[in-house]
Formats: structure tokens, sequence, C-alpha cells
């Protein structure tokens, strides 16, 4: 049974409408589309009966009002957040790691594409207003927005000031469990930079991409950030094995496995572009102070670097000889099988199962195993294939 907690509801909303809010990139117009009114929406929290912790709510500052009906409206809104298979049983812990905080580990196995948790966000807020990437694409940097600072946080269609001001709201609205949640969570920022919140907000926010204002997503133009309570706290590695999603209908985050997790791993996600070489990579990570210590940091080559820049074309070209070579005698067929084995393990070694390729990777190698007969092996390839058949349409659908 599935009610709202009537405390909480979405219609509990904080209009700032007072204040200059800069909107300078070009957004559709309706009727309902009111100009310059940045709100902050409470997500209520679901009550399931029978169930010991409630679902938090989440509060989110909109950017544009008609944005929120894309929530409202999403099928099942609103949904309890998923459950993974175990149900209330914890399936993390939090420790402390010897370089790097405290950590999440895993304390049962999982396959990959298997969800560990889901959780609501303590707070959504644009992405435009703590702009998580150095680089201002030409769209952003033309834009004629009253600029006060010059730090990338500034760089979308808020000023900073106007971020603290609405973070503070939205803080101001949590109830004391969330509130004390989101003030405990790490800031990597000097406070001659940031206030705390803003700080807060630039250190945990995970971008949801599936969330944005008008038709289109333009990244952090137009989109969204989620701060949630554990999601924030996984470290970071350039060879992942958490990977997330977001869904409108629950607003709320999904971790799952990236790869096939053992009881007792740290759960690791990528705070960087996976398929850049370690110099992008640490300028990226420069963000967090990070300086990530990974098997991929410790042992980049020219190579490795070669194969994440290019590891699209890779798989595609090495497809390319293997189908090419259509009659094959067996041991030529073995000596493919053995090529293509070498690539997946080497794609496996760096982390790079979440190339839209690799599901074609393993299809071509179950395709060999069945024509030499070695039916266990293909089958082997063939779960595994399912899997990342899954992750794939997982991340293409969000
Ligand atoms: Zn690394």
């Amino acid at each position: 049974m599935i009610g709202r907690d009537s405390s909480q509801t979405a219609a509990s909303m904080a209009n700032i409408s007072g204040r200059e809010v800069t909107k300078s990139y070009t957004k559709p117009t309706t009727p309902d589309d009111d100009e310059g009114l940045v709100t902050v929406a409470t997500i209520p929290n679901v009550v399931v009966e029978g169930e010991s912790h409630p679902q938090q709510h989440s509060e989110w500052i909109v950017s544009e009002q008609v944005t929120k009906q894309k929530v409202f409206k999403a099928p099942g809104y609103p949904k309890p957040i998923p459950k993974p298979f175990d149900g209330d049983l914890p399936v993390y812990e939090i420790k402390a790691t010897p370089d790097m905080g405290l950590g999440l580990f895993a304390t049962r196995s999982f396959s990959a594409g298997d969800l560990i948790f889901a959780e609501r966000p303590l707070l959504v807020l644009p992405l435009g207003m703590i702009n998580l990437y150095d680089e201002v694409p030409a769209e952003a940097s033309n834009r004629s927005g009253d600029l006060t600072y010059s730090h990338p946080a500034t760089a979308g269609p808020f000023n900073l000031g106007d971020a603290e001001v609405l973070i503070e709201l939205a803080v101001s609205k949590m109830n004391p469990d969330v509130s004390r949640a989101f003030h405990s969570l790490d800031n990597c920022h000097s406070p001659n930079d940031y206030s705390q919140m803003i700080g807060i907000a630039l250190t945990n926010a995970l971008r949801i991409t599936n969330l944005y204002d008008g038709p289109t997503y333009r990244a952090y133009l137009n989109s969204y950030a989620g701060i949630s309570e554990i999601g924030s706290r996984i470290n970071h590695s350039c060879k992942p094995n958490v990977y997330f999603t977001f869904d409108l209908a629950s607003f709320s985050f999904s971790f799952k496995a990236l790869r096939d997790i053992a009881s007792g791993e740290q759960l690791f996600r990528s705070y960087c572009s996976i398929h850049a070489g370690r110099a992008q990579r640490r300028k990226e990570l420069a963000d967090w102070n990070i300086i990530c210590r990974c098997a991929s940091c410790a042992n980049t080559t020219t190579d490795s670097d070669g194969l994440r820049l290019g590891c699209d074309k890779i798989i595609f070209n090495a497809i390319g000889i293997v189908t090419n070579s259509c009659r094959m005698n067996r041991a030529a067929m073995r000596s493919s099988f053995e090529y293509l084995a070498q690539l997946r393990q080497e794609l496996y070694d760096e982390g790079l199962y979440t190339s839209k390729l690799y599901p074609s990777l393993l299809r071509i190698m179950r395709a060999l195993c069945m024509k030499m007969e070695s039916v266990d092996k293909a089958k082997e390839i063939e779960e595994e294939m399912k899997k990342y058949d899954k992750i794939n349409d997982d991340l293409g659908a969000e």
C-alpha cells in the first residue's frame, strides 16, 4: 500500500520570484513557463506499508516550472524506490579506507547489472548552478549573462550568489534527518573559495541526464544533478565497478554493478571520463583534489591510453578483421578467438566494458565458439553478453 505523507506534498513550494536569476540560454517558452521563476519543490516521501524506514523526501530546485510535469506525469509517479533482491538487508557497509577516507564496501556478491541499492537524492539542483566541467562549450560562453565570478562554477545560467541562496533555501526546507545527512557530506573545497553548502554540492553532485529543462538534453546547460546520502560516498576509480541511473517516477538513483562484484570489494564509480588518457583524467579529477592511484593510473602506458581513447574503434576494427575472414579453418578460428579474447581481457583490465561495442565483441566470440562446438564456453560468453546488453540498455535509456 502506497500513500503520501501529507506533511510533504509537492504543492509545498517556496517561490523566490523576487530574486534575479540569470537565465540567458535559449529556451522554449510555453504559457506555463514563468520566466525567471525558480522554485524549490518538495518531492514527497513515499510511505510503503510494513516498511520500517520511510523513504525520505527530496528537495528540488527547479529552474523551469514546466519541467516539474516530467516528474509528476512520469508513469507510476510517485513510485517507491526500487529494492534490491535482499530487500531491507544491508548489502554494503561504510568503512575507512587506507587512502580515500570512508568508502562503501559490498557485503555480498553481485552480478553485472544487479541493483545494489537505490535512494532518493537529498537535493536535486540545476547542473548549471554547479558546472562541473572546466571547459565551457561555445554555446555557453556566447551567452550574455551577468557573470560576477570567473570560476567554472559560475559558467552556467546561474551566478554563485543565486546558487548559494537557492541551496540554502532548499536545505532550510529539509526535515532534520535529511538536513543532517546533507551537512555530513564531504566538502573538498576550501572555505575561501565557496560556502560550505556550495562546496558540498560541488563535491557530491551526480549528473542526471534524463531530467532537463526543455525538449532536448544539453548537458549542464539545462539538466540537473542530484546529491545523495550514500551514492555520493562511493569513491572514484578509473576502473569503476558501479554505475547509476535515475528514475523519474520514483525520483531515485539506482546504483548497479558494472561488473561482477565479490563480497568485501570496495564500490567505485568514475568521476571522470573513462574514455580519456591519464593526463586528461588527472585534470578532471583535480576538481575533487583526487590523485587517482588505481591500477590504470599507476600502470599507464601509451597502449593503455590508446585503448581508452579509441576503444570503440579498436573493437570495431577487431570485429571487422574476424568477420571478414568468413571462410576460416579451425586453426584460424581458434587464433581469431584468442585475438578477440586478448582484446576482451585488455578492455576488462582497463574497466572499459561500458563501451557500447563490448556486447558486439562478445557476440562474435560466442559465434566463433559455436562454430568450434565449444558449447560451454559459448554459454558462458552468452551470459556475460546478456548482462552487458542490459547495462547498455540501462545507460542508453537514461
Ligand atoms: Zn585512476
